[in-house]
């Protein structure tokens, strides 16, 4: 797993090296003496603020930032990555009431046997395929085993023409409804599953 803080201050250079391995799952270096790849597969998992100071959109206090720096800060993340990532979630601030708040949630060891038995469902589902996960379906794979019904043939077409949706975006939703499916222990993607992944893309960054 490689865990980026403060996506943006890594450089749009450095981020845009990012984009072979998260496609490929290898990485090639090349010198003068010759080309190597190395394996690369992990998860990426990456954080930032909406602005610079941390502000934008925040119910209690103002963001100092111009528009043109907010602008600045979040080109930094290009469309092709952000396009790689499967899941997009915006987090605000959390109040004192909740975090109070002494009720427990779920507890780990539950969340741990759902996903445990998703991992078992897809080994399953891909057996003999070389893959182990959802996420590394092809799309010869994603054709075959992530059929969706006509309400959720419409919902697609309807996402695709709202979120401007690439050829790859739209395998992404579908390998992801196909995990949400099998977290849910459902033998089909239901419409509801369709749904949750379809808004966890990530939305355009730009102002
Ligand atoms: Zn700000």
């Amino acid at each position: 797993m490689l865990f980026l803080d403060e996506l943006p201050e890594f450089g749009t250079r450095v981020l845009e090296v990012l984009r072979q391995p998260l496609e490929d799952k290898v990485v090639t270096i090349s010198r003068a003496s010759g080309t190597l790849t190395f394996p690369a597969n992990f998860i990426l998992i990456a954080a930032m603020n909406p602005c610079p100071c941390g502000y934008y959109g925040d119910t209690q206090r103002e963001c100092t930032c111009s528009s043109a720096m907010i602008a600045r800060y979040r080109q930094r993340i290009s469309g092709p990555l952000l396009d790689r990532m499967d899941i997009y979630v915006e987090v605000p601030r959390v109040e004192y009431e909740k975090l109070s708040d002494s009720r427990r949630g779920e507890p780990s060891a539950a969340i741990r046997a759902r996903v445990e038995g998703a991992r078992a469902r897809q080994r399953e589902r891909l057996r003999g395929l070389s893959i182990l996960t959802n996420g590394e379906m092809r799309p010869a794979e994603v054709h075959k085993f992530c059929e969706v019904d006509e309400a959720g043939h419409a919902l697609l077409r309807a996402a695709m023409r709202q979120l401007n949706l690439s050829a790859r975006g739209y395998h992404r939703v579908l390998k992801l409804a196909r995990t949400i499916a099998d977290l849910a222990g459902s033998g089909e993607i239901q419409v509801a599953h369709l749904a949750e992944a379809i808004q966890y893309r990530p939305r355009s960054l730009q102002l």
